[in-house]
């Protein structure tokens, strides 16, 4: 059975929802507020997010934003009784995946979020994997088997872009522009502080990966049993 997440603080519509998901094979897990969505996703992997706008702890469209950022990719649905068209793009510009103006049909509700059920494939993928190493973007954790160690934000934006090119070269002002976006001011030496930080996480984890860092061009992970002329950063 498919189990969504329903963030609705309205106790009828949150009743509604859940019971007319539940007559069509669909269970959902229902919460009230920003707070407690950010705690259900970070234990359950749900299919799909069906999400009301207007919560008590604020607007959702932020949250839902930050979660993007994060590569936090679960297939969104936006549940709103606000239906002119600034808001509708406004949330899909904030990463919402369709759009459901209350009040609405059981049958719509139902093939709007089946529809998002199907993409769950690519988002239950959606942690990056390479060489043994396992990026969870939700849980902000690098794992190696067994072994995980925890990712600030930073660094977690770091690893996936590493991870995700697959031992090939990531340029300094693309690792630059993942971590810290284009507009945030950064200082000069943040990323060299960064990766050095991720230099010992991966060390750690001894899983037979490390960070190299290609002069004047970037840098790569790189399996230790490769030979390599390539030495690590030791100076970052
Ligand atoms: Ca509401």
């Amino acid at each position: 059975m498919d189990r969504i997440l329903l963030v609705e603080d309205h106790p009828a519509m949150r009743e509604l929802v859940v019971r007319e998901l539940a007559r069509s094979g669909i269970a959902a897990d229902a919460v009230g507020r920003v707070s407690e969505a950010e705690a259900s996703l970070a234990q359950v992997r749900y299919g799909a997010l069906v999400l009301d706008r207007g919560l008590p702890d604020g607007d959702a469209l932020p949250w839902l934003q930050r979660l993007r950022v994060r590569q936090v990719l679960v297939p969104c649905l936006l549940l709103t009784a606000r239906d002119a068209l600034h808001d509708r793009v406004d949330g899909l510009e904030a990463g919402a995946d369709d759009y459901l103006a209350k009040p609405f049909e059981r049958d719509e509700l139902v093939a709007r979020v089946r529809a998002l059920l199907r993409r769950q494939r690519s988002w239950v993928s959606s942690a990056p994997q390479w060489s043994g190493l396992t990026v969870d973007p939700l849980g902000a954790r690098l794992s190696c088997g067994r072994s995980s160690v925890n990712l600030p934000p930073s660094e977690l934006q770091l690893m996936l872009a590493l991870v995700r090119a697959e031992g090939r070269v990531v340029r300094r002002s693309a690792l630059e522009a993942a971590a810290w976006g284009l507009t945030e001011a950064v200082t000069p030496n943040a990323l060299d502080v960064a990766l050095h930080r991720l230099r010992r996480k991966l060390e750690v984890l001894g899983c037979g990966v490390r960070l190299v860092n290609i002069k004047g061009v970037g840098y790569s992970l790189e399996t230790l049993s490769e030979p390599s002329g390539q030495e690590g950063d030791r100076a970052a």
